[in-house]
């Protein structure tokens, strides 16, 4: 804050390295290539995780060292400024910085003049890997895929999308496998879905042999959970009904680790939800805290009312790069006293323009919501999500990842 205008660089500081921070990112770079901006993108991993691909990865082990693509050519950088990617751990907020952890330190520093938080969510893995290293992360996808063979009757709890997404791999690619789905409600997914996409789901999955339980809600062991790892168990559900199997899957859901707030305001139910951890937003995405106009949160870890998708992750992010470019233009003609040229400054707002769910069961078939509710069945469903393997080619393609900074694409699969 120290420079003059003509010598200040804005730092711009974007912590996650998934669909919304690196679509916030990349845009801005397009975006402000004109501007003084310097983008920088903490991420806790040593490469983006390609989610989408998370569940195919343990039915057919080739996938899964492609679903890990390298940073190094995020950034076209051809900027004076020099974009960069850094890996660390987010622990704490300020107003005008950030702490991080890393290998060297528990405790490194990063200033900012906008912050983008876009640090999304955690599923249970092998949905979303916990793992920091592609080789870990590998061999958790394939420890998941030795135990699926292992395995004769595999129990997955939670009906939303990414149980049946699960049950519909393991069922497409081990017909002879019996696969049983346990949903605690009375239809497939949450009731915010039409009843025709929720009953076309469960088609699909009986017809590929998945016995579906409706209704059901299993009891978890509180001890220990449900640890990773195939073992033949008994287990209840709240009605008495007893289930054996040989592995099991907890799909029960998404959650949000935002704690790293806290040191931002004594005031935490401001910035965070409660009940959800989500990080409050307004429509501009701006935190709900009037004091924190500079302070964004972006995707899956803020609680904008819309489904926790890849579509509005991208969408935000890139809505959110206009949006620092305007702010940064604006500022920049507010130092200069080029009152002329000051366009008015409003944002924009995120509106939910997609209103769309795919759900991908197995290689062949998936059920889609649309904007209209139109409910629609394999084809276009196929077309949009089931060709996993070609969604990764093209992700490393959009990320102009080099193969040779990948080591682990050249490792031996086991
Ligand atoms: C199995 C599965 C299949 C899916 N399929 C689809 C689909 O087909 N279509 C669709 O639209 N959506 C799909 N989704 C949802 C989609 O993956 C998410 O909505 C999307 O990834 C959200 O992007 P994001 O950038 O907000 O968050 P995330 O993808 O969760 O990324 C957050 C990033 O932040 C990093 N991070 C987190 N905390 C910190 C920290 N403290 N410090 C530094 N870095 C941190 C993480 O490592 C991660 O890279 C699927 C989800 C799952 C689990």
């Amino acid at each position: 804050m120290s420079q003059t205008p003509s010598t200040k660089v804005y730092n711009v500081l974007v912590i996650g390295g998934s669909k919304g921070g690196i679509n916030t990112a990349r845009e801005l770079e397009r975006l402000g290539a004109h501007l003084p901006i310097r983008i920088t993108l903490l991420e806790k991993r040593e490469a983006y995780f390609h989610t989408v691909g998370s569940l195919r990865a343990i039915v057919q082990k080739d996938i899964a060292k492609k679903l890990w693509i390298p940073y190094g050519n995020l950034f076209r950088n051809n900027s004076r400024y020099g974009h960069t990617v850094v890996q660390g751990v987010l622990t704490r907020v300020f107003p005008f910085h950030i702490e991080y952890a890393n290998t060297e330190s528990p405790v490194n520093f990063l200033p900012f003049d906008y912050l983008i938080v876009a640090t999304g969510s955690i599923y249970p893995e092998p949905a979303k890997m916990t793992s920091f290293t592609a080789k870990q992360g590998i061999e958790t996808s394939l420890r998941y895929y030795r135990c699926i063979r292992e395995a004769a009757r595999v129990l997955i709890i939670g009906g939303g999308p990414v149980g049946v997404e699960l049950a519909g791999e393991i069922a497409t690619e081990y017909p002879e496998k019996r696969v049983i789905l346990v949903h605690n409600q009375s239809k497939l997914f949450l009731d915010e879905y039409k009843d025709s996409f929720r009953d076309r789901a469960r088609e699909q999955l009986e017809s590929l042999g998945v016995q579906v339980i409706l209704n059901e809600k299993v009891i978890i062991p509180e001890e220990k959970g449900l640890e990773p790892g195939g073992q033949t168990r008994i287990l209840r559900t709240a009605s008495g009904r007893a289930i054996e199997s040989d592995l099991q899957f907890l799909c029960t859901g998404i959650s949000f680790d935002t704690r790293f707030m806290q040191s931002l305001s004594d005031n935490m139910a401001g910035l965070v939800d409660p009940s959800t951890h989500q990080i409050r937003v307004r429509p501009t995405l701006q935190v709900r805290d009037p004091r924190f106009p500079h302070i964004f949160a972006v995707g899956d870890c803020n609680d904008a009312p819309c489904f926790k998708l890849a579509i509005h992750a991208i969408a935000q992010g890139k809505m959110t790069a206009r949006n620092l470019r305007h702010l940064i233009e604006h500022d920049i003609s507010h130092q200069r006293r080029d009152l002329g040229r000051m366009a008015p400054l409003k944002l924009e707002e995120y509106r939910d323009r997609h209103n769309l769910m795919t759900v991908s069961i197995g290689r062949h078939r998936g059920v889609t919501q649309s904007r209209f509710g139109l409910v629609l069945g394999n084809w276009y469903s196929k077309m949009f999500k089931s060709s996993k393997s070609a969604l990764v080619d093209a992700r490393w393609r959009d990320l102009h990842a080099d193969r040779e900074n990948a080591s682990w694409l050249h490792d031996e699969v086991v």
